[in-house]
Formats: structure tokens, C-alpha cells, sequence
């Protein structure tokens, strides 16, 4: 067996855990390569919900997903706001935290609020043995910020609820991703 990197990490993580015809979350999708991968994940009778706060995200998933379109609901809305559109059980659910990779504004970025409070809910509707996966980034400004704001949230999630894995390459230059992957351990008393 090969160690993979980081963002192959949590697609197989995900790949092991979502099953065909369930519902997902991608909480940024950017340039959509993770909702084409969970669209490819769901098959025709799953659907991916995507959110992302810029036109632009969202235009660049929608060419990229091509047929798969119909298997994906893009939302122009803040991944805070999922409880406004997603009321069922989920799957699984993709973080990919930080900027817009060629986008025109690098400074519209993932906030440390809005992420934790995404991930709460989400973490909610995850089914039990469920996972949600973060690529954290903290390179940019205010990466840190929501790098350490999110370390502390995963922290304080009870070890009964949730198994909280932390996967990073310890060398590499140039602050690579570091992902955290969380898996729900049973249900949750509301
Ligand atoms: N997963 C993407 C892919 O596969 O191409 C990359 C995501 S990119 C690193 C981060 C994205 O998060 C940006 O497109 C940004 O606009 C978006 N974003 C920032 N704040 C957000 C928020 N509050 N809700 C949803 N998306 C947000």
C-alpha cells in the first residue's frame, strides 16, 4: 500500500462511507473537482447539494460537472445556511477551506464562524458512521485564525459522539493541506 496525500486521503475515506444513492454535502465547491467526485460517489439516485458564496464557484462547477448536473443542487449561499436547504440524513460532507484556486478576489476566503457553525449542523445530519472530511489550509491570511478555531472546535467533540482524525505531511514545503476527518460514532441526543 502507497500513503496518499492529503485531498486522495479524504476522497477515500469518503469513498468507504458514502453509499450509492444517499444524500451529500459539499460545503465549498470552488472549482468543483470534490462535487464531481460526489456526484460520481451518489450515482443516479443520490444527489450532492453544493455550496459556495461566489457566481464565479459556481459556474466553474456547473461546466465542469456537465451531465452530472442533474445529480447536483448549486447554492449561491453561505455553507452556514445548509439547515435552510438539507433537512434529511447525509452521507458524508467535503470541506476544502481557504480561497477560490484562480479566482479574481483571493481575499474572499473561509471564516472561522460561519465554518464551525456549517460544521455543527452538518455534523447533525451525518448518519452514524458517517464522515465529514476538512482540508484546512493556513497559509493565506487568516488561515491560522480558522485553522486553530476549528482545531479547538473537533477538540471538544465528545470521543463517545465522534472519532476525530487528524492526517498531515510532516514535510513538505510551502503550508501544504492538513485534513481532518470526522467520523460520527452514534446518534446524537438533540
Ligand atoms: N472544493 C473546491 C474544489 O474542489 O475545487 C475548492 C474549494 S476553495 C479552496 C474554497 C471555496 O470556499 C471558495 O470557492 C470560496 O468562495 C468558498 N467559500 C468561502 N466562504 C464560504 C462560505 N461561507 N460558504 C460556502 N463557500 C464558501
Amino acid at each position: 500500500m502507497k500513503l496518499l496525500r492529503v485531498l486522495p486521503m479524504a476522497k477515500q475515506l469518503l469513498t468507504e462511507s458514502v453509499n450509492s444513492g444517499e444524500i451529500v454535502v459539499d460545503a465549498t465547491a470552488g472549482n468543483g473537482n470534490d462535487t464531481q467526485f460526489l456526484a460520481g460517489l451518489v450515482g443516479e439516485l443520490g444527489h450532492v447539494y453544493a455550496f459556495d458564496i461566489q457566481q464565479a464557484a459556481l459556474d466553474s462547477t456547473a461546466k465542469r460537472l456537465g451531465e452530472l448536473n442533474s445529480r447536483v443542487s448549486l447554492i449561491l449561499d453561505s455553507h452556514e445556511n445548509v439547515d435552510q436547504y438539507v433537512n434529511n440524513e447525509i452521507g458524508g460532507a467535503m470541506f476544502n477551506l481557504g480561497y477560490l484556486p484562480h479566482g479574481e478576489d483571493l481575499s474572499i476566503v473561509t471564516k472561522p464562524d460561519s465554518t464551525i457553525d456549517a460544521l455543527h449542523k452538518l455534523l447533525n445530519l451525518l448518519k452514524v458512521g458517517g464522515i465529514v472530511s476538512i482540508a484546512v489550509y493556513d497559509g493565506h491570511e487568516g488561515g491560522a485564525d480558522e485553522r486553530d478555531t476549528l482545531l479547538n472546535f473537533v477538540q471538544s467533540l465528545h470521543q463517545a459522539d465522534f472519532q476525530v482524525i487528524k492526517y498531515q505531511q510532516l514535510n513538505r514545503i510551502n503550508n501544504p493541506p492538513f485534513l481532518i476527518v470526522i467520523e460520527k460514532m452514534r446518534g446524537l441526543s438533540q
